[in-house]
């Protein structure tokens, strides 16, 4: 996992220089409560009688599309309005799109917003 390579890319990635790693955060915990309601949603359903338990899963499926759709158009360059995240997700090989997008130090299509030197 990118998490655990240390902190060097973090520090210096372009979205903690642009104060956007929060926005990363809310996209984990709003992803993992819609997978808790997805997966869950029978067992809620049986927990407190509700008579169709599938509208929890659909609730979780919404959470996690939304929280996806918020990051794609929240997570972008200040400077050039490059969509950072949604760059990530459709030009990197699947499975490293993750470590792509945290590890960038400066603005894929611009160069800049982040540490660019001066
Ligand atoms: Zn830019």
């Amino acid at each position: 996992m990118a998490v655990l390579s240390g902190n060097r890319e973090t520090m210096n990635s372009m979205l903690s220089a642009t104060n956007q790693n929060w926005k990363m955060n809310v996209f984990y915990i709003s992803l993992g409560m819609g997978a808790f309601l997805m997966f869950g949603g029978r067992y809620f359903g049986d927990l407190f009688s509700i008579a169709h338990p599938a509208y929890i899963n659909i609730a979780g499926v919404l959470i996690g599309l939304i929280s996806f759709f918020v990051a794609c158009v929240s997570i972008k360059c200040p400077d050039c309005k490059d969509k950072w995240f949604w760059r990530a997700v459709s030009k990197s090989k699947s499975g490293d799109w993750l470590f792509w997008l945290k590890s960038q130090i400066s603005g894929p299509a611009c160069k800049q917003g982040a540490n660019n030197g001066t």
